[in-house]
């Protein structure tokens, strides 16, 4: 099998880069299969527009660098040697040089600095649009991600009732997340009555009153480095405000219309334009304050994002998130998310869980 950075390379010689530079974080990741931890000691992969790529190294990592099981040349510096000469050296007359989107700023100046006539640029215009395209295996980590929240919010009414604080309801979901199968939580929001009017709330010590709606998104990161990202909106204990019950409805419609529309062969802001178009008729539109979606894979939030002025095309094995909201300030919120793919049919729903509005008691 071709490797990945291979197709790299095809990129940045049709675009005249001569070299680009990779540290350590999810490009690293999905080039390599190395997942390396983001020390202040430089890990960096060079990849050349033609011939081999490298992985530059600290010493005491390179015993996991080989265990990750990269089949690359690897240059160990020693702990007293100075990185920047070395990675400068091997990349001497490259006028142009591009630079994953998360490096260091101080790791850029250095650079900068030490190879003073190159021109730098982001490599994430070169990465991105290989990262977007999920292939089958990526696809399957991402159903195994879906599957594993879902089992997470069906077991929602186990911890979420009346007389309970958002932050106990957060960490009982924060465990749960762990042991339906992921390796790390990387958030949990559970926004109660007008904490779900902020869409980025996390958790609080407001106590869950009966009746109020409840703004759940949560994910985690799975062994594999796929991401899940799933929102549901439930009511603990009684009955929710009439006109919310009303607008959820039309949120339910909307959310339910963009996943009936969207595939490959449309563009990402058409998904988004669906779903404001139904908010808006019943006179939402307003409250409807964030774009539709986002890509995921081995991070929650990258390309494609689905949002008005980007005319991305979707190709089968786009991933990405449908999660219309409305958000009344003071009052409440909802959101509903599922994580889908793009195929030439229609979409791949990875998440399964009932999207209505889940009374609990
Ligand atoms: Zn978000
Ligand atoms: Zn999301
Ligand atoms: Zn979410």
């Amino acid at each position: 099998m071709t490797p990945r950075w291979a197709r790299l390379q095809r990129a940045a010689a049709e675009r005249g880069i001569d070299a680009l530079i990779v540290t350590p974080g999810a490009d690293l990741r999905y080039l390599t299969g190395y997942d390396a931890k983001p020390l202040e000691r430089l890990t960096a992969f060079l990849v050349p527009a033609s011939g081999d790529p490298l992985l530059v190294v600290p010493e005491l990592e390179r015993s996991a660098a080989v265990a990750s099981g990269v089949d690359l040349e690897i240059v160990a510096w020693a702990e007293t040697d100075d990185p920047f000469t070395l990675v400068a050296d091997r990349l001497a007359g490259a006028a142009r040089i591009a630079v994953d989107d998360h490096m260091w700023g101080i790791r850029l100046l250095t650079l900068q600095d030490r190879l003073p006539s190159t021109a730098f640029t982001p490599a994430g215009e070169l990465i991105a649009p290989l990262r977007a395209i999920k292939q089958p295996d990526e696809v399957a980590a991402l159903r195994e991600a879906a599957a594993a929240i879902d089992r997470v919010h069906a077991r929602m009414g186990d911890w979420l009732r009346p007389g309970r604080t958002e932050r106990e309801v957060g960490a009982d979901i924060a465990r749960a997340i762990v042991a339906e199968g992921h390796v790390r939580v990387d958030f949990v929001i559970v926004g109660s009555g007008p904490n779900g009017a902020s869409p980025h709330h996390e958790v609080s010590e407001r106590v869950i009153g009966v009746g109020d709606p409840v703004v759940v998104d949560i994910g985690g990161t799975m062994p594999s480095g796929y991401c899940s990202d799933s929102t549901r909106n439930y009511v603990a204990g009684g009955a929710a405000p009439a006109a919310y019950v009303d607008a959820y409805a039309v949120l339910l419609a909307a959310q339910e219309a963009q996943r009936a529309y969207a595939r490959a062969g449309v563009t990402a802001e058409s998904i988004d334009e669906v779903g404001r178009t139904i908010l808006r008729n019943s006179g939402y539109g307003d409250l409807f304050i964030h774009r539709t979606g986002h890509g995921i894979g081995l991070e929650t939030h990258e390309e494609p994002y689905i949002v008005a002025g980007n005319r991305t095309v979707l190709e089968p094995g786009m991933a990405f998130s449908i999660e219309p909201g409305f958000y009344l300030d003071g009052h409440y919120g909802a959101r509903i998310e599922d994580i889908v793919v793009a195929t030439d049919t229609g979409l791949d729903v990875l998440n399964q869980t009932p999207r209505d509005l889940l009374i609990l008691d």
